[in-house]
């Protein structure tokens, strides 16, 4: 089997543990006003690459992984489902640390034949990293295009299957920064036991560029990019909201 990839990195350092190898797979089905990534939108323009030309890449540098292993990321990985399950499973084979970046919106519970290839890929995964872009469903309907629903439902189905969550949140300006919303966010998490880290991410700037390359028009154009220290700001909202809701949790 081939998969779209639009690229891979080396050493990436910001997508899970340790240092990875990362995999960008094409195509996206939401259109989040703040993506630096529209080149990853189109699914089936790059070229395809099966799962051992990814493995032979990795080992390539396999001694520099010994704390990473490999992401796979997007675009939105899981629309090539079945291709990242054939990438983990031989990964797995070799003894490597496998790690899922996501945005979960493709998962639906009641779509049984998926799920069964949910739980498969699940078999092999170690990690998985879900972007909430918005706690609100409206709101995040407003930010990417598509409500939260299969987010959530993701996120409790991994709850579920016990898969080690980190969870990613985007803070933009006027999009989602309010203060209320991110209390909401963390009073959200405190619930989620297989919860292992967040990371509260601030939105820049830097795929504008990307835009006028493709002939598009930036939707965030006029809004700043966050400061470090803004986003320290808005993390601790979230936890101010997860160490409230805490001691309700039943474990
Ligand atoms: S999910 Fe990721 S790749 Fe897709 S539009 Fe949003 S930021 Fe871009």
């Amino acid at each position: 089997m081939a998969g779209f990839v639009h690229s891979t990195e080396s050493f990436g350092t910001v997508d899970g543990p340790g240092l990875r190898f990362v995999v960008f797979l094409q195509g996206c089905p939401l259109r989040c006003l703040y993506c630096h990534n529209p080149d990853t939108w189109e699914l089936g323009k790059e070229k395809e690459t099966t799962a051992e030309e990814l493995l032979v890449e990795f080992n390539k540098n396999r001694d520099f992984y010994k704390r990473g292993g490999i992401t796979v990321t997007g675009g939105e990985p899981l629309l090539q489902l079945d291709f990242v399950t054939e990438l983990f499973s031989k990964a797995k084979k070799q003894d490597i640390h496998t790690c899922l970046d996501t945005s979960g919106i493709v998962f639906n519970k009641s779509n049984a034949e998926q799920l069964k290839k949910f739980d498969a890929l699940m078999e092999y995964t170690d990690l998985v990293m879900l972007d909430i872009k918005h706690i609100d469903p409206e709101k995040h309907k407003a930010l990417t295009g598509a409500d939260n629903k299969n987010v959530l439902d993701f996120a409790a189905y991994l709850e579920e299957k016990n898969i080690p969550l980190w969870v990613r949140h985007v803070v933009v300006s006027g999009h989602s920064d309010d203060k209320d919303d991110l209390k909401r966010l963390g009073r959200y998490l405190a619930h989620l036991k297989n919860l292992k880290a967040l990371d509260v991410l601030p939105y820049h700037t830097m795929g504008v560029s990307k835009y006028k390359e493709l002939g598009l028009s930036y939707p965030l154009e006029g809004v700043e990019s966050l400061t470090s220290q803004q986003a320290v700001k808005a993390k601790s909202y979230i936890m101010e909201g997860f160490r409230d809701e805490r001691p309700r949790v039943k474990r």
